[in-house]
């Protein structure tokens, strides 16, 4: 029984959604059933395709549960599992547009999804256009008649433009086209893709939904307009997600939102603190009245999670490496949303075609975990000491 969204608080729902003791002799949470083949008990149940369980592949208790929970926290009409966030992107994607359609996507994408495009999108008679992820209505311009498809991703990777969702979304509508949206900034506790107006949303699990550094997964869930073409090419292409990682993005999500919140809370904090100095020339953070699109954010989103940026002050590269090179407490690595702290420098100019990055200090992205949020500043303090040292 899939529990309502709209009438229970988002703890409850996480605590208990997709659990189904009665069918597991009580244990609260569902067995791992590791297994390709699946027993019938005779030729006509085999042939009826009424057995709940048929094939590995297809389905099993772990899937099950996770996709229950996804569809009813999405308010989608369904949802799949895929082995990896990017893989969630290019199945979304792919149910979508073919040869000889048109693709919109944000400047500011996941780098890996736009090399996606230039790639396998493109061998595979895919056009995509980039656009200022700042657009909003304006994106109407930009509609060819083979349009049939425009990604989002809100905030936007490194450089955490917030984008106009609804209104994009309007002139999708007014031209049959499908949106995507890559929510895993947010996750649906804090943004609802589908109620916005997208039409599949997708996340990269292995953030918050894991949690924990320790699986990769990707989850697209899709409304009425778009479920039966995901669910269709997510068969066509045998994609599955082994029992075990299912388990730790099931176990993910039922902390999903007391993680989140200490997320939220530290992040803001160092935002803030990050602000108030000489060698930080601007904090890229939505819930801040600095951001440009703060107010789209207050507008749509009700909360923020751990991801953010800043832009120091020109300097020598040097200065970057003396400052990274010795957190104590911030690992240099990609991926985010585990408990962890984390920290990479990149420039955004390498991967941008139409909208320009004219920053002329170095863009550092924090992830901030779970520690004591005192102990991370003390640490940035250290670094940025070591920072100034060089400049
Ligand atoms: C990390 C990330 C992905 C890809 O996830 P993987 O599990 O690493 O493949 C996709 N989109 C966004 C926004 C991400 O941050």
């Amino acid at each position: 029984m899939a529990i309502e969204c709209e009438n229970r608080g988002v703890g409850t729902l996480l605590a208990h959604v997709g659990s189904h003791p009665e069918e597991h002799h009580g244990f609260v949470n569902p067995p791992i059933y590791r297994g390709s083949t699946v027993i019938f008990p005779n030729v006509d149940t085999m042939q009826s395709g009424d057995q709940r369980y048929q094939y590995g592949r297809l389905n099993n208790p772990s899937t099950e549960a996770l996709n229950e929970a996804l569809t009813s926290l999405e308010m989608a009409c369904g949802s799949v599992l895929t082995p990896s966030g990017l893989s969630a992107c290019t199945t979304a994607i792919l149910s979508v547009v073919g040869a000889g359609d048109h693709l919109l996507v944000p400047d500011s994408v996941y780098g890996p999804t736009r090399h996606f495009c230039e790639t396998a999108g493109r061998r595979m008679g895919i056009e995509t256009t980039y656009y200022d992820p700042t657009i909003g209505a304006g994106i109407q311009a930009l509609f060819k008649p083979n349009t049939r498809a425009v990604f989002t991703e809100s905030p936007g990777s490194h450089t955490i433009e917030i984008q106009d969702i609804p209104a994009i979304a309007a002139v999708a509508r007014k031209h049959d086209a499908i949106v995507i949206t890559d929510n895993t900034w947010a996750t649906p506790l804090l943004f609802k893709p589908l109620v916005a107006g997208a039409d599949i949303s997708v996340m990269a699990g292995t953030k918050y939904v894991v949690g924990h550094s320790d699986a990769l997964l990707g989850t697209v869930a899709a409304g009425p307009r778009a479920w039966d073409k995901v669910k269709a090419f997510h068969f066509q292409l045998g994609m599955h997600v082994g029992p075990d990682d299912v388990t730790l993005a099931l176990r993910g999500l039922r902390t999903l939102e007391v993680r989140l919140a200490r997320h939220q809370e530290s992040a803001i904090e160092i935002a803030q603190w990050l602000e108030g100095h000489d060698e930080v020339s601007r904090v890229i953070h939505p819930a801040l009245s600095s951001h440009p699109q703060h107010s789209l954010w207050k507008r749509d989103f009700s909360g923020s999670s751990g991801l953010f940026s800043f832009v120091t002050k020109p300097a020598p590269f040097e200065a970057i490496k003396a400052m990274l090179d010795d957190l104590e407490f911030f690992g240099l690595g990609y991926s985010w949303g585990g408990f962890e702290s984390l920290a990479i420098t990149v420039d955004p100019r390498a991967i941008r075609s139409a909208t320009s990055w004219d920053e002329s200090g170095h863009l550092i992205r924090l992830h901030i975990g779970l520690e004591d949020p005192n102990d991370l500043i003390a640490d940035l303090a250290k670094g940025i000491q070591r920072f100034r040292n060089y400049a």
